[in-house]
This record gives C-alpha cells, sequence and structure tokens, in this order.
C-alpha cells in the first residue's frame, strides 16, 4: 500500500499569500486590485441570479468566450478558458508538457512558485533555469534541449518585463515546443505576446481576471492560441469536467471585458500610483527592479526583509515575504490605492527611524 504514497507525499504544496480575515488592515500581499471590478459586473450578477442562475452553466461557457475573442481581435476557437489562470496552466502542463520522451519542461528561476508544484503533482520533468544577476530572463539560455517552456512576462516576483523581440527569439529556438508566456501582469504596461499569435502556431498566452479586472475571487483565466493548441486543451478539459465556468463567472467575467473604459482607467491609476510608488521607496533607502506590474520587488539597503516584514505585519500592514534563497531579503508589494500606499509609507518611516 506504500507505493501510491511516495509519489504523492513529496509534492510539496504551492503557498499562497496569506488571506487575513480581519477588516482593519492595508493588505498588499496577494497582487489583488484595490479598486472594485467593474460596475456592468454586478448588474451581470443581478442579471444571472434573476433568470439562468437556477439553470447548469453553458459548457462551452459561449458569452465569455466571445467576449474576449472580440476583445482581442481572435477567432471563439483560439480562446480557453478556466478556473483563473492557475486552472488553465495546470491543464496547459498536462496537455504539452507531458512529452513521451520526458524531455524538460523549462522556467526560470526565480518565476511563479506555482510551475515546479505542478510538474511535481502530474510528474514531468521539468529544468529551472536561473535568472541573471539583474533578475533578467536570458533569451539565450532558452536554446537548450526541452518539452516546452512556460515563464510569466512581466515575471513574478520580480515585476519585470521583456520585449516582443526577445519572446520572438524563444519562439524562433524552439519550434517544435509550446511555449506558454504567462501574461497575468501585462496590463501593467507590457506588450503581449498575443500580437505574435499570426506567426507563431507553438505560443500560448495565458491571461487573468484576478488582477487588472479586480475578479480574483471570481476565478477566470484564458488562453489565446491557435486552434489546434485550444482543441488539444479542450480534449483534456474535457475529459476531467466539461461544466468549467459557473454561469455567474461567465456572465460577470464577459460584462467586465466588455467594460474597456473602466478597464483603462483602474489600470492607469495603478501605474501611475507604482510609479510614484518607487521614488517614496526610494527615498526611504529600498532598491528593486523596475516593475512593469502591479507590485513592487523591494529590499532594503540595511534592514532585513523579514524584519520589516514582521514589523508592518504588527501594524496590519501584510506585504509578501518570500524566506527563499537569493531573494530573501526582498519583499513583494502590491500597488494598493493612494491612501493604502500611504500608510504603507508612513508606517515604514516609523520603522526604519528606529534604525537610524
Ligand atoms: N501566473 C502568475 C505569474 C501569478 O502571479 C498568478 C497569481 N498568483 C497566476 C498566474 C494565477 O492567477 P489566477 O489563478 O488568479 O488567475
Amino acid at each position: 500500500m506504500a507505493g501510491w504514497r511516495e509519489n504523492v507525499r513529496e509534492v510539496e504544496p504551492y503557498v499562497a499569500g496569506e488571506q487575513p480575515k480581519q477588516t482593519d488592515m492595508v493588505k498588499l500581499n496577494t497582487n489583488e486590485n484595490p479598486y472594485p471590478p467593474s460596475p456592468k459586473v454586478q448588474e451581470a450578477l443581478e442579471r444571472t441570479a434573476a433568470n439562468i442562475l437556477r439553470l447548469y452553466p453553458d459548457p462551452t461557457a459561449d458569452e465569455l468566450v466571445t467576449a474576449i475573442a472580440d476583445r482581442y481581435n481572435v477567432i471563439k476557437s483560439q480562446v480557453f478558458v478556466g478556473v483563473g489562470s492557475d486552472d488553465v496552466i495546470a491543464m496547459a502542463f498536462l496537455t504539452f508538457f507531458n512529452n513521451p520522451e520526458k524531455k524538460p519542461v523549462l522556467f526560470p528561476d526565480i518565476s511563479y512558485s506555482f510551475y515546479d508544484v505542478w510538474a511535481e503533482c502530474f510528474r514531468i520533468p521539468y529544468k529551472t533555469v536561473p535568472l541573471n544577476e539583474n533578475f533578467e530572463i536570458c533569451t539565450e539560455d532558452y536554446r537548450q534541449p526541452n518539452g516546452g517552456i512556460i515563464f510569466p512576462n512581466p515575471n513574478a516576483p520580480t515585476g519585470l518585463a521583456i520585449g516582443l523581440d526577445a519572446i520572438k527569439e524563444i519562439l524562433d529556438a524552439n519550434p517544435d515546443q509550446v511555449v506558454i508566456v504567462d501574461e497575468a501582469y501585462v496590463d501593467f504596461g507590457t506588450d503581449s505576446a498575443i500580437s505574435l499569435l499570426d506567426n507563431y502556431e507553438n505560443l500560448l498566452v495565458v491571461q487573468t481576471f484576478s488582477k487588472s479586472r479586480s475578479m480574483a475571487g471570481m476565478r477566470i483565466g484564458f488562453a489565446i492560441g491557435n486552434e489546434e493548441l485550444i482543441s488539444c486543451l479542450m480534449n483534456v478539459r474535457n475529459s476531467f469536467n466539461s461544466y468549467t465556468m459557473n454561469c455567474t463567472a461567465i456572465a460577470m467575467g464577459a460584462a467586465a471585458v466588455r467594460d474597456e473604459e473602466y478597464f483603462r482607467e483602474t489600470t492607469q491609476k495603478i501605474i501611475e500610483t507604482r510609479e510614484w510608488a518607487k521614488k517614496e521607496l526610494t527615498a526611504l533607502g529600498f532598491t528593486y527592479p523596475d516593475s512593469k506590474a502591479n507590485f513592487i520587488f523591494a529590499s532594503h539597503k540595511s534592514v532585513a526583509a523579514e524584519e520589516i516584514f514582521r514589523k508592518l505585519r504588527e501594524r496590519h500592514i501584510y506585504v509578501r515575504y518570500f524566506n527563499k534563497p537569493r531573494i530573501n531579503n526582498y519583499l513583494r508589494i502590491t500597488i494598493g490605492t493612494r491612501e493604502e500606499m500611504q500608510k504603507l509609507f508612513d508606517a515604514l518611516k516609523e520603522i526604519l527611524g528606529a534604525y537610524n
């Protein structure tokens, strides 16, 4: 009976940031959007509750798929939706990275810490590719033999983005492998690889409604790629569960993606707050890679990150601390509202002042 246990016991589960229950806090630890979703989302919820909540959801999630296809100028058969981009990426690991030759999937070290967990869970061989000393992804490192590639752009938790030319280099060097660009944070100032899809059949772009569309709680993610990749994803998905999205997620997601004006307004506010926050952090003695995401990955010149993390927590201000080699002197700070960030900076002044 012990045989099965060894497989699963070794898996180290993904540890997401804390979701504290208190209400009087400044929550800057899990990269959520500080603004509510579009008012159109609330309307869609009310309509759904009144009319279709009693029915099973549309297994094709057509309303949401159509809204995404329209927004990104692709056809519906190029869109795959799932329960958060975590679900979409998990399906993509199963679909594309389980190659019979057991060649390793490549992803950066440091990057989203869920990739190795999925690889372990699905017993997919993987190899991590170190970032350079400035935390950058180096495209030439992705020329080695592999069974697929995934990387976030912008990367997490560094916030650094690579340009479309660099993505093209990776795609050109790996024409026979599926290359997944995880664009969870792309809307905060990075060019999306969706514009490359016409030229690359091996490209899959994954995005989420959790960040720029303020809907982390609703769990909506999607992938866009060529029709063949999407139909392979569907084959794997449909073998598990054809009712992936619930009817409120379908209607609310479609409403959110159609409200372009609100999306632009709120993402712009976050970008402006981020750029202001960078200046404040510099003035306080922090350094950081030049983030293009809705968070900043910052290290203080003289006070340990863990110490700052703990003292902020005592003041009910939550940021993210990773106790991992190479990044254990960094804090990942989500961009909140300007008021929330001001509270953070006031607290940091107090905390750091004690060390002067
Ligand atoms: N990719 C990256 C790089 C992320 O940071 C996250 C969020 N933690 C996700 C994917 C998953 O987001 P979600 O499942 O909420 O869509």
